[in-house]
């Protein structure tokens, strides 16, 4: 092999890397003689003096198992070796290769570690390695570095002084989210028959006025559908002045959607119809199937059949239909007489009724709107569907969901935040109090209340979570008309100081901050507002304040670097004119930097002059009441630190242990179907697999004289556990003995445990970790959400502290670590009091590892590691207590 690549260093230097060669043995001897001997004794050379021939011998040989780089200066000469890198396949295992560096002692420090690892990584890949290995010396700080930064999720096991690192190298986050890309415009593309089709079919369109499909029809024909409308009826000749067809069959032209509203009983034979015509799209209206009986379920599921086998996307059934304003389409396929202004705002909604009041009050708010859909029983195309296409959509720039339940909440968690990196997506969601049973016998279930899944879900996808639907129309009129604001700091302009105050009131509740504008701004109020104005924010220009002062004055304030947005406030009083005052309003906005966003305040029983929408800045978003206004803009702000985020990772296992993973699963499961809760030894097993550091163990029947003996296998002080049927927490009932110095103590305590638990049925010894923060990572499942990974503070009184944070998974490590940010006890992982600190790392790596096994076993029902004690920094994280209960699923 003989590769070269140009490379630069993290001070900005090129250098070259390239395959080494039997001629670069004199520049190999010469970097060594250049390294100190703390450095040489740092690994792949060993201890000594000079490099011999034979050291260097394996240059000379053909070997496919190895790969050597080195990095080389390119200044000048271009020959003098910066450091050396060199993997070497496993015998055993082709898929692992042993890696090692050298770079010389002047030379540490400038990436040339990382350098030669990624481009060793890169090579490897490429011919099946999966997993990189590092033997390093504990105090080889500079070689721990290089792979801390090497971008890898790393794994370190320290093992007698030695870092035992092992580094998967595979592209899987960058392959997985490419092939989601597809995914996602596959969809997208599928979508466009349903919301911008060139010919629709109204199918039950009828004489009869009042029906739905009559009202279909007349909406269509009423708000302008620009493409071709083919009613369907068997006995109508003429409807709405169009010829009728007695079915799709008879229409002999490409039909994009047929909107079904015919009895339940027909839409079977009718959507088969719609497939042998090609048809690309269905809505259909109507309802009576898994919504209301058993039988309509199958009869759902049948519909999802036919449509999905003839390439037809199928919207509902039991929803109101489709709608879009794109001015090339306008399409009203719903059976509401309301016809939006046309807009940014894309909606969904599973219920009609809800989607109903959404479209009247978007009309009422004069919000305008670009799609609207009714996903209803949501049998074929989902939230996840409709959102792919609104990624792409350029008419939309804000998404509104109603949302009663999640038909996919795993795919809804990686395709939400891909979308709202772009497009920011506002939720209701219902059911905030509604109370659920759930079985609490593992810490981690226990801890979950109902709500918790939902608002992880969302925190952690970018979704803005709204109570009501009020809120969420307040929070899109903001989104769809203002630039995200880059920070909390809000500029308040008003001409009352009440309303002024409760604005400050309402951004102080909602996490905003109302700063104290720069004295430059300061001076520049002064020389145009009247001395009795009030300058510190809010700017209280007094009731008197003419239009031109709020023109300037918000222009001035915007200015500010202090401040990231800014509200005018406007109480009509009887010397102004509200429409001039909105007219200043609009201009002075067209005057704020373009990033910095605007929101009025008009307290006017007239409601908000029309004058406000017609400044550069176009459709100013007005509230009613300063508490709105500070709620959707504190909205905006979450969402903007939100996107502000970066990505994170994920951490995947190699595929061989994926498939030893489902492996052992699948055959527990099949051996074991009444037992659930998996023998200690098992859990080991799984972890393992996963890289999760477990505290070994002994068991022994439950005599003091076995307990003993499996003791001596283990190196002292140990831990002492009874091993009983139906023992959740051993601890409650004396079941845990700490700090077993010999085995004469094993012994005796064994002795005293079984005297206290007589129904013991054995013994666990473990070998006594030294003192960490203990932490719990665990799962639990939520009825609508499925697993949720739990993190918090651990030990035994976890249910006293309920100190804890959930995620949804794929879970990245930016979210692993801020839901340690967010535990009310996070600074014992600092070394609270004089106590020990934490290595959170591991404590973060143990999260993510847990997190895809979460993703990996569906069969995973509940798991809690509690503790996982976290030792001091670099120290990494032990479970030492594991409980994980497995069911086969259906
Ligand atoms: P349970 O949760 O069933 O009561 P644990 O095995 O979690 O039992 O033990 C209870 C407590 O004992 C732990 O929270 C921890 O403080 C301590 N402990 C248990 N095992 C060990 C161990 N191997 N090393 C150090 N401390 C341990
Ligand atoms: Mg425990």
């Amino acid at each position: 092999m003989s590769y070269q690549q140009e490379a630069v260093l993290r001070d900005g230097a090129s250098i070259v890397i390239r395959s080494v060669g039997s001629g670069d043995k004199q520049g190999l001897r010469e970097m060594f003689s250049r390294m100190s001997a703390l450095s040489i004794n740092h690994r792949f050379f060993g201890a000594k003096r000079e490099l011999t021939d034979a050291d260097l011998r394996w240059l000379d040989r053909e070997d496919s198992r190895q790969s050597a780089l080195v990095a080389v200066n390119c200044r000048g000469t271009c020959d003098r070796i910066l450091g050396l890198g060199r993997y070497i396949v496993s015998d055993k295992k082709p898929d692992l290769a042993e890696i090692a560096f050298d770079v010389g002692d002047a030379d540490q420090g400038r990436g040339i570690g990382t350098l030669l690892l990624d481009h060793l990584a890169r090579n490897a890949r490429s011919r099946g390695v999966t997993v990189f290995r590092a033997l390093v010396e504990a105090d080889n700080a500079q070689m721990l570095e290089v792979f801390a930064r090497s971008g890898f999720p790393v794994h370190q096991q320290l093992d007698e002084r030695i870092f035992r690192i092992d580094i998967p190298i595979a592209e899987t986050d960058r392959f997985v989210s490419l092939a989601a890309d597809r995914e996602r415009r596959a969809a997208a593309q599928s979508l466009r028959a349903i919301f911008a089709p060139s010919s629709i079919a109204v199918i039950g369109a009828s004489r009869t006025p009042n029906t739905i499909g009559r009202a279909i029809l007349d909406n269509l024909v009423r708000d302008g559908y620009r493409g071709q409308i083919y009613p369907i009826n068997p006995t109508a000749k003429e409807l709405a002045g169009r010829p009728c067809f007695a079915s799709v069959k008879d229409v002999g032209a490409p039909i994009d959607l047929a909107v079904i509203a015919i009895p339940a009983q027909h839409v079977e034979a009718v959507l088969l119809e719609c497939a042998s015509v090609g048809v690309r799209g269905v809505v259909v209206i109507t309802a009576g199937f898994a919504e209301a009986s058993a039988d309509g379920r199958i009869i759902e599921r049948r519909l999802r059949d036919i449509a999905r086998a003839a390439g037809m996307r199928m919207v509902g059934p039991n929803c109101m239909g489709v709608l879009s304003t794109n001015p090339s389409v306008r399409m009203n396929a719903t059976f509401s007489p309301i016809y939006p202004p046309a807009g940014s705002v894309s909606m969904v909604s599973q219920s009609g009724a809800l989607g109903l009041a959404m479209l009247d009050h978007a009309r009422s708010s004069e919000l305008g709107i670009a799609d609207f859909i009714s996903i209803g029983n949501k049998t074929d195309v989902s939230v996840n569907d409709v959102l792919s296409y609104w990624h792409d959509d350029p008419n939309t720039r804000v998404i509104a969901l109603y949302l009663e339940s999640f038909g996919n909440p795993r795919s809804f968690a990686r395709l939400a935040p891909q979308v709202a990196r772009e497009k920011p997506i506002v939720a209701v969601k219902s059911g905030r109090s509604a109370a659920g049973t759930r079985a609490a016998s593992s810490h981690s279930a226990a801890l979950a209340s109902l709500d918790v899944g939902i608002d992880a879900l969302f925190a952690q996808t970018g979704v803005v979570r709204v109570d009501t639907l009020e809120q969420m129309l307040d929070v899109v009129a903001l989104l769809s008309s203002q630039p995200v604001p880059a920070g909390p700091r809000v500029g308040v302009v008003t001409n009352a100081g009440g309303p002024g105050i409760l604005l400050a009131d309402a951004c102080e509740a909602h996490g905003l901050a109302l700063p104290r504008l720069t004295d430059a701004t300061l001076a520049e109020l002064r020389a145009i507002l009247p001395a009795h104005a009030g300058l510190s924010n809010p700017i209280d220009m007094i009731a008197a304040a003419p239009p031109e002062h709020y023109e300037a004055v918000i222009e001035i304030v915007g200015r500010d670097p202090n401040v990231d947005s800014v509200v005018a406030i406007y109480v009509p009083p009887l010397v102004t004119n509200p429409e001039e005052v909105a007219s200043a309003i609009a201009r002075g906005a067209g005057k704020l930097p373009a990033h910095k966003p605007l929101a009025t305040v008009f307290m006017s029983s007239k409601g908000t002059p029309e004058l406000l929408s017609r400044g550069p800045r176009g459709r100013l978003p007005s509230y009613t009441f300063p508490e709105n206004a500070a709620l959707a803009l504190a909205s905006a702000v979450g969402y903007g630190a939100w996107r502000r985020k970066p990505i994170g990772n994920h951490w995947k296992p190699a595929a061989e242990h994926e498939q030893a993973i489902r492996a052992r699963v699948r055959a527990w499961v099949a051996e074991n179907p009444a037992k659930s809760w998996l023998p200690i030894e098992e859990i080991e097993a799984l972890l393992a697999l996963v890289g999760v550091r477990v505290a070994t163990h002994r068991r022994s029947p439950p005599f003091p004289e076995a307990a003993a003996v499996a003791a001596r296998e283990l190196a002292f002080p140990v831990v002492l556990k009874a091993i009983a049927p139906g023992l959740l927490h051993k601890s409650d009932v004396g079941g845990v003995v700490v700090g077993l110095a010999d085995a004469n103590a094993v012994h005796e305590a064994a002795r005293a445990m079984h005297a206290k638990l007589p129904a013991l049925t054995g013994f666990i010894v473990q070998p006594q970790v030294p003192r960490g923060v203990e932490a719990l990572v665990g799962m639990t499942y939520d009825p609508s959400l499925g697993p949720l990974l739990v993190t918090g503070i651990g030990g035994t009184a976890v249910e006293l502290y309920k100190d804890v944070a959930f995620r949804v998974t794929p879970l990245t490590d930016v979210d692993a670590r801020e839901m340690l940010d967010s535990l009310r006890g996070r600074a014992l992982f600092d070394g609270f009091r004089g106590g020990p600190a934490a290595d959170r790392d591991a404590l973060i790596d143990v999260m993510l590892r847990i997190a895809a096994l979460i993703e990996l076993v569906p069969e995973l029902v509940e798991l809690d590691l509690n503790p996982v004690m976290v030792l001091p920094p670099g120290l990494g994280a032990i479970v030492v207590d594991a409980r994980m209960r497995l069911q086969a699923r259906a």
